[in-house]
């Protein structure tokens, strides 16, 4: 398939650098950027509001509804469900797990494909998630996988959520990121894993703007378009 512009696919564990290095790679090459996990958490909030868990036996029969006509939108940092503003909600803890717990089930990942399809078909696209280079778009034009050492990504997600006013302690952190890399890794539909032609870059000691930069340097070296890509 052909596209005029790029899709730049950004995949990787909690607390690598993904969100802010995908939003500031978007914003430098002036392409739009889709966070697909707060597009699982949207689908979590959504759940919950309806009384569904994702440990009811016909969880998939109660979410059909759900999913059915389920609106995501995004107005710059903010998270539209269904019209309703509901980013104070996203980045609560409970609703990360829900989003990684509901995120393992096949109806739920074939809605948020065929969004998240739609969303990046023109290309022009920064898109991070856990699949997006593996099964979203496996043709993307530009693939990194960002990981970090454990315990640093515990400590960025722990000074996050501290900021956030959440009352957690650090190991309980680190406890919760450690779980929640194993049930993204060891799910059975789109699990969390490095595309084989993916970038791999280790953000344990660098900067986001190191991280940037050495995605744009990627970029750049491969096609020599990062101008082009820019105007195209
Ligand atoms: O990236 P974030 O931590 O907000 O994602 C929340 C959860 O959504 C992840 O733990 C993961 O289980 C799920 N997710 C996914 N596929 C994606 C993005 C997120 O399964 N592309």
């Amino acid at each position: 398939m052909i596209r005029k512009r790029p899709i730049i696919a950004i995949d990787g564990p909690v607390g690598a650098g993904k969100s802010v290095a995908a939003r500031e790679l978007a914003r430098a090459l002036g392409f739009s950027y889709l966070n697909t996990g707060a597009m699982y958490r949207a689908v979590a909030i959504a759940a919950r509001e309806a009384g569904i868990s994702p440990d009811d036996p016909n969880v998939e029969e109660r979410l059909a509804s759900v999913l059915k006509g389920i609106k995501i939108k995004f107005d710059g940092e903010k998270i539209l469900l269904n019209g309703r503003d509901v980013t104070a909600m996203k980045d609560d803890p409970e609703i990360g797990e829900l989003a990684s717990r509901f995120s393992a089930i096949g109806s739920v990942r074939m809605r948020m494909r065929d969004l998240q399809r739609a969303a990046g078909a023109d290309g022009g696209v920064v898109m991070e998630g856990r699949d997006i280079g593996t099964a979203i778009f496996p043709d993307a034009e530009f693939k990194f996988f960002l990981d970090a050492d454990v315990k640093t990504r515990a400590h960025r997600r722990y000074e996050e959520l501290k900021k956030k006013g959440a009352s957690i302690t650090e190991d309980e952190v680190l406890e919760q990121l450690v779980e929640r890399d194993r049930r993204d890794s060891g799910r059975e539909l789109a699990p969390l894993k490095r595309a084989d032609d993916a970038t791999v870059i280790d953000s344990t000691n660098l900067s986001i703007d190191a991280v940037v930069a050495a995605m744009k340097a990627k970029i750049n070296d491969r096609n020599n378009a990062g101008k082009d890509l820019k105007r195209a």
